[in-house]
């Protein structure tokens, strides 16, 4: 047996054991073709089915139509920080912004080196501790998109629905939210997540967009920043990350495996609803700092009531192979990220550890 830890890493994450196992599997030689998936062209008829079929799966589980294109690209969540602004905003004009936490953030400050932003809302001065109520949400109606971040996972907050923002395109950074659970996705005109958290390894980014909005790009940019290159060659222009494509399509099909995203959705309310629920009945030790109606599913964040406690939670957490409990370091405390791959079994046995570790303080 080997062994494995229960995973609480922020990203790169947790994977899901019989994806990890499949990979081993077909590493060595991938269906009877001599070689492995990564050693073969990216032109091959190897890849190019794995790539068709990435492409159909995000649609499929997503709910997405054939009037979006799905990209994978390298450069992560935050290259898109740039190439969102580059592509969209046209001359003179301005794009909106919600500032709901640490990468939403750095959205905006990138989209203010390339073009002019307006803060449709912030709550930094509240230490980023809610998304707004939707009524708060306010731009100009000739603003060229709003942007979103759909889940803070630093901060450990998350929007419960989405704004309706009629003629305005909406935009979402959902690193760390995507394929969680059911979402109206089309509510978007473009979407991106970089794949470390819920998707599969680092090294691609997901990016969708639909159509109408990317024939709206801004011209004469430089070939690999327009996503009008990678969406017209199925994000085959320049080499892309193939492994990190083959290992997404098998995380798809895992999600599709477990009922798709209503099937995980139920599992990650359990999974939530327990956690937060060892938090909260005890009050005075554990505390969760977000408002109740902006609480994360995805990033669960706890203080404790010293740092002490607090290294010592954590310490003693490894000895019981919970791992990846550390807050970042901008804001301390503990952090319990639930991807997709953490189970219901390894949150039960979390809770029990930590009515211990409170009985034991
Ligand atoms: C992790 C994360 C990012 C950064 O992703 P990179 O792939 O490291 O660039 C951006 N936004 C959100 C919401 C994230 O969780």
């Amino acid at each position: 047996m080997v062994k494995r830890n229960v995973n609480f890493n922020p990203g790169p994450a947790a994977l899901p054991l019989d994806v990890l196992k499949i990979v081993q599997e077909e590493l060595l030689d991938y269906r009877g073709s001599g070689m492995s998936i990564i050693e073969s062209s990216h032109r091959g008829k190897e890849f190019e089915a794995v790539n068709d079929q990435a492409i159909a799966l995000v649609r499929e589980v997503l709910g997405l139509g054939p009037e979006y294109h799905v990209l994978f690209l390298g450069g992560g969540a935050s290259t898109q920080f740039d190439l969102v602004p580059m592509n969209f905003i046209g001359p003179g004009q301005t794009a909106a912004y919600v500032d709901t936490g640490d990468f939403a953030a750095r959205a905006l400050k990138e989209c203010q080196i390339v073009a002019k932003a307006h803060v449709a809302f912030s709550s930094k001065e509240e230490k980023y501790r809610r998304v707004p109520k939707m009524s708060e949400i306010k731009y100009p109606d000739d603003v060229a998109y709003l942007h979103i971040c759909s889940n803070n996972t630093i901060e450990g907050s998350q929007f419960q629905e989405f704004p309706e923002t009629g003629k305005v395109p909406m935009i979402a950074d959902m690193s760390s939210d995507i394929a969680s659970r059911r979402c109206d996705f089309k509510k978007f005109s473009l979407i991106y997540a970089g794949a470390q958290k819920n998707l599969g390894p680092a090294g691609v980014t997901l990016v969708v967009i639909r159509d109408e909005f990317l024939a709206k790009a801004n011209k004469g940019l430089p070939t690999l920043l327009s996503y009008k290159t990678h969406a017209d060659n199925k994000s085959l222009y320049n080499t892309p990350p193939v492994f990190g494509i083959y290992i997404m399509k098998l995380v798809l099909e895992w999600i599709k495996s477990k009922g798709g995203l209503a099937g995980v959705e139920k599992i990650n309310e359990a999974k939530k609803n327990l956690l937060y629920g060892a938090i909260d009945s005890a009050p005075d030790f554990y505390k969760n700092p977000v408002e109740k109606d902006s609480r994360s599913w995805m990033n669960v964040t706890m203080r404790l009531p010293t740092e002490e406690l607090e290294n010592k939670f954590i310490a003693d957490a490894q000895k019981e192979g919970l791992i990846g409990l550390k807050g970042h370091r901008s804001v301390g405390g503990i952090r319990f990220s639930i991807y997709n791959a953490v189970s219901l079994e390894e949150i039960q046995k979390t809770v029990d550890f930590m009515g211990k570790f409170h009985k034991s303080a």
